[in-house]
């Protein structure tokens, strides 16, 4: 696809970062959003983000990017369209029916969900054949990953366009298979369930485990530091995802991190989690 017209669904941080990549490699970018501050904000990042990368003309990639309020107004000449929404099936399958009716029938219609499956997306659209998850990670301009998520009614035609795309981005696309938490989750969110366990069970503290795996293992971050970073209750909510899915017992989620979610512990975005962050903000 040269110049794919795309339109992305949701401007926080995900859709931001989703659009800035589309936009620099010199795609059409229609960036829709139910809050208008949200939108502003994006562009405001956005703008920020580029010269931080030292991009020479911000101005031209600024340009490509056009926002709207108007979901069906943003999707009706696109060539794909990315839902970064947030992570609630009920939400999700209601946007992508909207964008069913509203996209062109040629459009590609991709989700970047951290763990919901792509089934349940297709489902509540009439071209199943044409739904693809694109999971990107945070921050989009800076990693390299892709997950191209294949659900079980994606065609070859559309999972090579967007492998392909995904590469032409600059990306490295990674091809999995529509399973609970995908591999990245499944991999990574028991970890953290079980940095949460040794707290829990008094084993170590937050800092001793953070301080085995980052000079143990050499992870750029330890887990619990990473958990507070990504927000507690989104560990918390793939963790259900994990145990639902997979039904076994070692993906049940730690009860300490259920106990934080409760009192409003999230991490980084509440001030407090694992670490306490309000003193820096
Ligand atoms: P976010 O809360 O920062 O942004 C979601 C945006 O969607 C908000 O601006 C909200 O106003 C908007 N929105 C809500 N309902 C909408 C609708 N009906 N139509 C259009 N816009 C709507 O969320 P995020 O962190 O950017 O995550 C978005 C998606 O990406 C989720 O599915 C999440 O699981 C996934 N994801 C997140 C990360 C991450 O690290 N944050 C990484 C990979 C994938």
């Amino acid at each position: 696809m040269s110049r794919c017209r795309t339109s992305v669904v949701g401007a926080g941080a995900m859709g931001c970062g989703i659009a800035h990549v589309f936009a620099l490699h010199g795609h059409p970018v229609h960036l829709v959003d139910v809050s208008p501050t949200a939108l502003e904000r994006a562009l405001l990042s956005i703008r920020r983000n580029l010269d931080r990368q030292g991009v020479a003309q911000p101005e031209d990639v600024l340009h490509r990017i056009v926002s709207f309020s108007d979901l069906h107004e943003a999707v009706a000449r696109a060539d794909l369209v990315i839902e970064a929404a947030p992570e609630d099936l009920a939400l999700k399958q209601t946007v992508f029916t909207r964008l069913d009716a509203a996209a062109p029938p040629h459009a590609v219609l991709a989700s970047n969900t951290s763990s919901i499956s792509i089934a349940s997306l297709a489902s509540a659209t009439a071209r199943p054949e044409r739904v693809i998850g694109m999971h990107f990670f945070n921050p989009v301009p800076v990693m390299k990953l892709v997950e191209v998520v294949r659900g079980p009614a994606t065609s070859e035609a559309t999972f090579e366009q967007v492998f392909r795309l995904a590469r032409d981005l600059g990306k490295e696309p990674v091809e999995v298979r529509d399973a609970p938490g995908f591999v990245s989750n499944r991999v990574l969110m028991p970890m953290i369930n079980e940095a949460c366990r040794c707290v829990m069970e008094g084993v170590a503290s937050p800092e001793s485990v953070d301080k085995v795996m980052t000079l143990g293992m050499r992870h750029p971050m330890g887990p619990l530091a990473l958990a507070d970073f990504i927000g507690l209750d989104v560990c918390l909510s793939i963790m259900e995802v994990l145990y639902e899915g997979l039904d076994d017992d070692r993906y049940r989620p730690c009860a300490l991190l259920r106990e934080m979610v409760d009192a409003g512990r999230l991490g980084r975005k509440s001030g407090r989690g694992f670490y306490d962050y309000e003193a820096a903000s």
